[in-house]
């Protein structure tokens, strides 16, 4: 049997090494993982926000995407990754809905991650397929009523913010239409320039350059206030769907038990991030606000979390909506 010493000095020894690995924290690449697939609104801001990260930390960060319906594969990888800061999560408004939706999360979103802090603000866009036969929100509003059996919503699976939206929406207009779930509203979006799926209501960060171009067709945005980036373009509030809001959020989330001095450096990388204008400007091009870095702190996100749970749980309960 060891000696006590033996077994002190042991401890002592791997407890030294532990730090020294924290200090020299990142000596390798940190992976990203995106709940959603390659090219979608989730994956644009990871990867503007990932090469931020990579100048801030002096090691890249590499967008990795797990795409799943509703978004709920990656949050559970990283709630069982290793917390020595290599393993990092970007989610969205998901973090606070799924808990509501699904019976069987296999993730809690207040108790197994660490919080690095809070992104930006993405307001959406009520869209359809570039042949939809309608050209503002009267005709749509008309149309859909009027061929509701017919018509179908893309979203990327329940628990995304194109189904939270689309089920707000429906509930709005007091109509249900079939809903076709992707793995990202990337494919989605596919879908609908080809004419396969109908309509959506997808992130400004996801719409705008089609918007722009004038390959879909934008009846509204859904924000209180117009989009800066997208002025012509009125809200759906003020075209008669009173008080409808959804914005969503990102934020970035860690495995629980990050060393403090791992967490205290993705903290500061997610604040320079937020502070460089190029990563501001492309988000406003993209009609997305960047939040200050008082903002990107784990306590602001926590604490954003925690109300945005507490804000949409009822409602989502009330709508009798779940997946399993
Ligand atoms: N926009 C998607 C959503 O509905 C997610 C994505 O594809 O990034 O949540």
């Amino acid at each position: 049997m060891k000696s006590p010493r033996l077994l002190a000095g042991l401890l002592a020894c791997i407890a030294a090494t532990a730090a020294f690995a924290q200090q020299q924290y990142p000596n390798r690449s940190v992976t990203m993982l995106v709940p959603y697939a390659a090219g979608g609104p989730t994956d644009t801001v990871a990867r503007v926000v990932a090469q931020a990260m990579s100048k801030a930390l002096g090691q890249t960060v590499v967008v990795e995407n797990k795409p799943s319906a509703g978004g709920i594969l990656a949050p559970e990888q990283v709630k069982n990754a290793r917390a020595d800061g290599y393993t990092i999560l970007i989610h969205h408004i998901g973090m606070a809905t799924t808990p509501a939706l699904y019976r069987q999360l296999r993730f809690n979103p207040l108790t197994d991650f660490d919080y690095i802090g809070l992104i930006n603000d993405v307001p959406m866009t009520l869209i359809a397929k570039p042949n939809f036969p309608a050209n503002n929100f009267k005709e749509f509003l008309a149309y859909i009523k009027a061929n509701k059996d017919k018509v179908n919503y893309a979203n990327a699976g329940i628990g995304a913010a194109s189904h939270l939206c689309g089920m707000l929406f429906m509930s709005a207009i007091q109509t249900e239409f079939q809903t076709i779930p992707y793995k990202g509203t990337a494919p989605a979006m596919n879908d609908l320039l080809g004419g396969q799926v109908d309509f959506m209501c997808d992130q400004t960060t996801n719409t705008t350059s089609q918007i722009k171009s004038g390959k879909v067709k934008v009846y509204g945005v859904t924000s209180k206030k117009r989009v800066p980036s997208l002025p012509e373009i009125p809200t759906l509030d003020e075209q008669g769907l009173k008080g409808f809001e959804v914005g969503i959020w990102h934020g970035l989330y860690g495995p629980k038990g990050m060393p403090k001095p791992v967490l205290d450096k993705l903290v500061a990388a997610l604040q320079e991030s937020v502070k460089d204008e190029g990563v501001k400007k492309r988000f406003a091009d993209l009609g997305a606000d960047t939040f200050p870095p008082d903002k990107a702190t784990p306590a602001a996100l926590q604490a954003h979390l925690k109300a945005e749970i507490d804000k949409w749980s009822p409602l989502i309960k009330k709508a009798g909506v779940y997946a399993d």
